[in-house]
């Protein structure tokens, strides 16, 4: 069996693989090679005849805390990524600006949500506390969503220059009207209210989320796997039939046009100088003084 050095890959019990994000120190915040060793875990999973349903999960008080900021934007700023990722490997060749962002942001976040999402086998997310912004994108790729009652869901980057993440999965999610509140707020949705809208299928006390999550997953493995597997491939299309997809590639554009604006050059700046300064903590400082009275935006 595989290992990782940023998430776990454990064989839980015959026929289900839970693959874990395993910073809890950093809550789980998603760096470079994080997202490649999910990416891949989740292939593997897909290849072994004997894994049936994929749980995954997020080690500690928090499912994740979103893309490791104190790499800035796909190699844009100054802090590198690690050795041999592919962002890293951007970051050396001689593009820059949009080409590098729109390539780097292709493979290390496009590609590999798509990855997730379009895995043949049963997928359930088990999440507690915060999800966002990148953590909730990879939530979202997840056929299922099992939440406990302290999760929460948003997405915060329109206070950091883009416009949303990079796949626009939000209106599918909560609904087109929830999206944009979420989107332009950037305010959370709790387990109760991501319950009504249909984002999570259930909401448990934190202290049952893993036996709730690994019930679901029992029932849904102890059924035909070919006729699984088709389910899955007939909804996605559906869904992606009724323009989910189109979306999404829509939206991966209007992200990089975002990325591109004036103003996401100027807060990538401030970010560049306040990572410099005093990393993600002295970054989240200056973030919200932007939005202060008398801020500069
Ligand atoms: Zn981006």
């Amino acid at each position: 069996m595989k290992t990782y050095k940023r998430i776990l890959y454990q064989t839980v019990e015959p026929g289900i693989v839970k693959i874990t994000l395993n910073r809890p120190e950093k809550r789980n915040a998603e760096d470079p090679l994080m997202l490649e060793e999910m990416q891949d875990a989740f292939i593997e999973a897909d290849i072994d005849d004997d894994v049936r349903v994929i749980i995954f999960a997020g080690a500690g008080k928090d499912f994740s805390a979103g893309h490791d900021m104190s790499y800035g934007q796909s190699g844009s700023d100054r802090s590198p990524a690690p050795e041999g990722t592919i962002m890293r490997r951007y970051m050396d060749t001689k593009m820059t600006g949009v080409e590098r962002t729109l390539r780097s942001e292709d493979h290390h976040f496009r590609y590999q949500a798509y990855a997730m999402r379009n895995v043949s086998k049963p997928t359930i997310a088990m999440v507690q506390g915060n999800c966002l912004a990148g953590g909730w994108m990879n939530a979202s790729m997840c056929d299922l969503i099992v939440a406990s009652e302290d999760a929460k869901f948003g997405d915060p980057v329109v206070r950091m220059g883009p416009a949303g993440l990079e796949l626009l999965f939000h209106p599918y999610d909560v609904g087109f009207r929830k999206a944009k509140e979420m989107l332009w707020t950037g305010d959370p949705l709790n387990a109760q209210d991501a319950l009504r809208v249909g984002l999570v299928c259930k909401v448990v006390p934190r202290e049952k989320l893993e036996e709730e999550t690994m019930n679901l997953a029992r029932r849904i493995a102890m059924n035909m796997p070919v006729a699984v597997s088709l389910t899955k491939r007939a909804i996605n299309f559906a869904w992606e039939a009724s323009g989910q997809k189109l979306a999404m590639e829509y939206h991966f554009l209007i992200h990089q046009l975002s990325h591109a604006s004036d103003e996401s050059a100027r807060i990538r700046e401030t970010r560049a100088k306040a990572l410099e300064k005093g990393g993600v903590k002295e970054w989240l400082k200056a973030r919200d003084g932007q939005f202060k009275a008398g801020g500069s935006y």
